[in-house]
């Protein structure tokens, strides 16, 4: 089959006939459909995270089950399915408590195992869901990387109906943030960006936009909630000033999920902005299998909207995958490149 593999560290990716993967008795082999190239693709390319080589990238992936192996039982060949990026044991204690992102052997595909950049994929059965007809295979694709976090962090941020959300960042995480958070019974929602197409896209769906390069969004933030602060704040963006925003625009008992990656640290006042309040910070890391059956329904009853996104079709071949990753890397582009098969 023909995949498109990074086979050196900072060299762009290449093309390369390879054997159709072959599959155990609990593994479903995929026919891919679309394949999300997404910023960590970029990363892997340039050596920012480390991962072992030659490998095909891609870990956002829908397509249709092509065989499955005889332990199979619910799935079968011609389904429509999308893949939860993480492979784990399904054995350990981790796996068994529902927090398989800290699986021992968990391996993510398109990082640590073979992804979607290619004509099939194998995964467990365990890592595959049913994409409903509704949804089609690009924006099923899309939405197990940055939807699927989003939700994640709302649920570890425990936000309850009723709350008020400020979403720090609204990028492809923050969109489906502000979306999913109404969807969980949000009162008000608050995007805060210094981008003010992104605000406006934002105020599509009914967030009131903060825009920070108008001023301190913390303060602008205690003004419009009459001092009080918000129950959640997700941290989205990845720098030590948005983080310490999210910290300190908390009302008393709030909880300020973190997302956003950084080497760096940034300051807290313990007594001020914590223990006075008992806020808390959360480390979100990856999502949870069980919380994609939940995003896949938000999405096929329209109360998730993915269609504001421009989507690029991108076909599956060497050049034009590793300039869309060019593109990543320069501009940080908002247009959502998709290999499509
Ligand atoms: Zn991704
Ligand atoms: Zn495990």
């Amino acid at each position: 089959m023909k995949a498109i593999r990074l086979t050196a560290i900072g060299s762009p990716l290449e093309e390369q006939g390879i054997d159709v993967p072959l599959i155990g008795v609990r593994d479903v082999l995929v026919r891919v459909r679309a394949a999300g190239i997404c910023h960590s693709d970029a990363h892997y390319r340039a050596g920012v995270s480390p991962v072992k080589l030659p490998l095909t990238l891609g870990h956002e992936v829908a397509g249709v089950v092509e065989r499955v192996g005889a332990d199979v039982k619910h799935l079968k060949p011609g389904d429509r399915v999308c893949v939860h990026y993480l492979v784990t044991c399904g054995e350990c204690a981790f796996c068994r408590a529902g927090n398989e992102q800290f699986c021992p052997s968990a391996e993510m595909i398109g990082k640590h195992r073979d992804g979607g950049y290619a004509e099939f994929i194998v995964v467990p059965e365990r890592s595959v869901f049913l994409l409903p007809d509704e949804i089609l295979f690009e924006q099923g694709a899309i939405m197990m990387c940055s939807s699927a976090t989003s939700l994640h962090a709302l649920k570890k941020a425990r936000l309850a109906a009723g709350e008020t959300v400020a979403v720090f960042g609204v990028g492809g995480l923050g969109i489906s943030a502000i979306q999913l958070a109404k969807n969980l019974g949000a009162a008000r929602v608050f995007a805060i960006d210094i981008n003010s197409r992104k605000l406006e896209l934002a105020e599509r769906f009914d967030a009131v936009a903060i825009n920070a390069s108008a001023g301190d969004p913390v303060e602008q933030l205690r003004e419009i909630t009459n001092g009080r602060g918000v129950d959640v704040a997700l941290e989205l963006v990845g720098l030590p000033i948005t983080m310490r925003q999210a910290v300190q625009s908390l009302a008393t008992l709030g909880r300020a999920a973190l997302v956003g990656l950084t080497r760096k640290s940034f300051e807290v006042a313990p007594y001020r902005e914590l223990i006075n309040k008992e806020a808390e910070i959360i480390g979100v890391s990856d999502h949870l299998a069980s919380e994609i059956p939940v995003l896949l329904e938000m999405a096929r009853t329209g109360r998730l909207d993915l269609s504001h996104g421009i989507i690029r079709p991108v076909p599956l071949e060497a050049r034009a995958i590793n300039a869309a990753l060019d593109n990543l890397e320069k501009f940080g582009d908002d247009v959502r490149a998709v290999i499509l098969l």
